[in-house]
């Protein structure tokens, strides 16, 4: 966690706040099959919310010295990424899809994902998560160009509020040549295309 967080309140008082929660639903938290659903929750928070205590910039500080020198676009699609709404602490579950044109440094691929995971195991909106993914990218790599598009279905959607279970929403954030170059704008998406067909 970082220093912004030393108003943490400790495990015990956590359970507590959950017990609470199962109270409000109508629950008995003194139910036998409930004991130990707090410390179960709390457990998934720690996987759900652990890139609070990851840094992205830091995942990506280590190149690939063998590969440095490459300078075509680098493209991953497909990313499978599951992270939390911070209006309703809902889901939302999609994939990303992320391109850089390397000039200095080339990382490895699974770097790349595990900027996508430091982001995105936060409470999040969209659109600010594909923003942070670029953003981290541009900044520590310093590539010509970077390209993020996030596709996710959220489950504040698709489970309450409106019901739509099939409404999908896709956000995008490019620099550099992806943003100045359309031709490049357009290989990457049509990467993204192709990579559905199959
Ligand atoms: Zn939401």
């Amino acid at each position: 966690m970082t220093d912004s967080n030393d108003k943490r309140p400790d495990r015990d008082a956590a359970l507590e706040a959950m017990r609470v929660l199962l109270a409000w639903i109508g629950e008995d938290p003194e139910r036998k099959g409930l004991l130990k659903t707090p410390d179960r929750v709390l457990k998934s928070f720690d996987d759900w919310f652990s890139g609070y205590g990851q840094d992205p910039a830091a995942i990506l500080g280590s190149s690939f010295p063998e590969a440095d020198g490459y300078q075509e676009m680098v493209v991953l699609t497909d990313i499978d990424f599951e992270s939390h709404c911070e209006h309703h602490m809902a889901p939302f579950i999609g994939r990303a899809h992320v391109a850089y044109i390397p000039e200095k440094r080339v990382v490895g691929i699974s770097k790349i994902v595990r900027v996508v995971n430091a982001y995105a195991k936060r409470l999040q909106v969209q659109e600010k998560l594909t923003q942070e993914i670029a953003q981290c990218i541009n900044e520590v790599l310093q590539p010509a160009g970077v390209a993020v598009v996030l596709e996710a279905k959220h489950e504040c959607m698709t489970t309450r509020g409106v019901y739509k279970p099939n409404i999908k929403m896709t956000t995008s954030a490019m620099f550099g040549s992806f943003l100045t170059n359309d031709a490049t704008r357009s290989e990457f998406l049509s990467m993204i295309q192709n990579s559905k067909a199959d």
